[in-house]
């Protein structure tokens, strides 16, 4: 059973205390912390799961507010609809999002890791309590986990996996719910299997997933695969505002008894609390995602000596030496003007989108034929109505004269988010045949409120 004193004693600070010499798994227990900022994640991460967990049962119009359908190409973004057609504008929503990370990670380093990640929502939310609920504290996990196999270690921890299953098995469909829609999933749930067996694979699939995460994986997600955890050490500098250990204020640290020493009383509270089991006090590390337990644990130390909080606590390199904070830094610009850059070119991208598509297209092979003197160009015309409802649109054609446009229909009822292709023939004499020469349809919603005007070169020989 490891103390918390052992816990900081790592082999060298090369390694990750997570993993053990030989490369099996060094479980952690984090020991329970109370404190201001325990209280505003508590808060933050409520409101983030009560909006995750109601998102897809909310309507905009009719639709869901968020669906992501990737069967049929589509998603639904609070009353706007996307199709495959408008996939670039991930790219820009992707960089500008991702700068935006950059942004908040040169001003407050792990930010995002400690308080908004789904991942701490989920493991320091919820499964971590309900693990402290069934095992106890942490000397009594520790306690638990030495412990030959007996009736009490497999009623507690038999009882903590059911209700992680139980609790991973809810995550999964709720995360399904946002490619499904929240009413299918509930209706395969109450189906049998085999009425959705696609659904029920992903459900299973990912009940599974998240179960052996959150279980077992934990923080090594963090540590191992996240890449935007990997990325911290190029994003930070001496002025992005960390979890940080003010050595001035606290070395020589010693004993409460020792005479000549600083604040830091050498107690382990701030690594017993770590839930990545490294000690702050060595720096800036790898392994820190920025939840704050060490500030909470270490304030409550100096409370009770009496002495001033933050021995630990949210400062950057250069205020933890004593030196002047800097806000602006060229960095700092770099990013923001990334993210702005990326936010106004999907802004202006989306505000341009038209609610509907028409566009006029040559079949491939054969591009025109002539056949007794008439030219025939073989075409087609694609509509996407990329409205929330249905409409119908009007086709009207417009073209020279001596060209006759035959269209097989000339009203189109298309579905939210349906496209449809109609072919239809252009045919003149050979003799009025012009390189320039060209079609336009007019293409308006029955209301007219809407309308669009593909046009198309007419191709013969010359
Ligand atoms: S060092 Fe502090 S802030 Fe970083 S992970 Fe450990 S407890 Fe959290
Ligand atoms: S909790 Fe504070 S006083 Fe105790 S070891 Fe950590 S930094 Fe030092």
């Amino acid at each position: 059973m490891s103390s918390p004193a052992s816990q900081s004693r790592r082999p060298d600070l090369d390694s990750l205390y997570c993993v053990n010499p030989d490369g099996s798994r060094n479980t952690i227990h984090p020991a329970d912390v109370k404190g201001r900022f325990q209280a505003r994640k508590k808060i933050v991460w409520s409101v983030l799961f009560v909006v995750w967990v109601v998102l897809p049962w909310l309507r905009v119009g009719g639709q869901p507010a968020i669906l992501i359908d990737l069967a049929n190409r589509q998603f639904l973004l609070f009353g706007a609809t996307f199709n495959a057609q408008d996939f670039y504008l991930a790219y820009f929503l992707l960089t500008g999002v991702g700068f935006s990370l950059f942004v908040l990670s040169a001003l407050f380093g792990r930010v995002w890791c400690g308080y908004a990640c789904p991942h701490t929502v989920f493991l320091e939310g919820f499964y971590r309590r309900i693990e402290r609920w069934s095992e106890g504290s942490a000397t009594q996990r520790k306690r638990l986990e030495a412990m030959p196999w007996n009736l009490e270690k497999v009623l507690r921890r038999g009882g903590k996996w059911l209700v992680f299953a139980a609790f991973s098995a809810f995550l999964s469909h709720n995360f399904l719910s946002y490619f499904m829609g929240a009413e299918r999933v509930l209706d395969a749930m109450t189906s049998p299997p085999g009425d959705h067996p696609t659904a029920f694979a992903f459900a299973l699939v990912f009940t599974v997933i998240i179960y052996v995460n959150f279980a077992w994986f934990r923080e090594q997600l963090c540590i191992v695969i996240c890449p935007y955890g990997r990325l911290q050490g190029v994003l930070y500098d001496e002025d992005t505002v960390n979890v940080g250990y003010d050595a001035k204020r606290g070395e020589p640290r010693g004993k409460y008894s020792q005479g000549e020493r600083g604040d830091c009383i050498d107690c382990f509270r701030c690594v017993a609390v770590c839930p990545t089991g490294i000690d702050i006090r060595n720096g800036t590390q790898l392994e820190c995602v920025g939840c704050a337990n060490c500030i909470d644990a270490c304030d409550e130390v100096m409370a009770r000596l009496g002495q001033e909080p933050g021995l630990v606590r949210y400062d950057s390199k250069r205020g933890l030496d004593g030196l002047a904070r800097r806000f602006v830094r060229p960095r700092l610009l770099l990013y923001a003007f990334l993210f702005v850059l990326g936010a106004t070119v999907f802004a202006v991208a989306a505000s341009r989108r038209t609610p509907f598509e028409a566009a006029i297209i040559r079949p491939q092979g054969t591009p025109y034929l002539v056949q007794d003197g008439i030219v025939r160009n073989p075409l087609f015309v694609h509509l996407v109505n990329k409205q929330p409802r249905a409409h119908s649109f009007r086709i009207e054609a417009e073209a020279p004269e001596g060209v006759r446009v035959l269209l097989p229909r000339t009203e189109v009822e298309l579905e939210s988010l349906a496209d449809e292709r109609i072919s239809f023939l252009v045919e003149f004499d050979r003799s009025v045949y012009e390189p320039e020469l060209q079609v336009v349809l007019h293409i308006r919603t029955a209301d007219g409120g809407l309308e669009l005007h593909p046009s198309m070169v007419l191709l013969g020989p010359r």
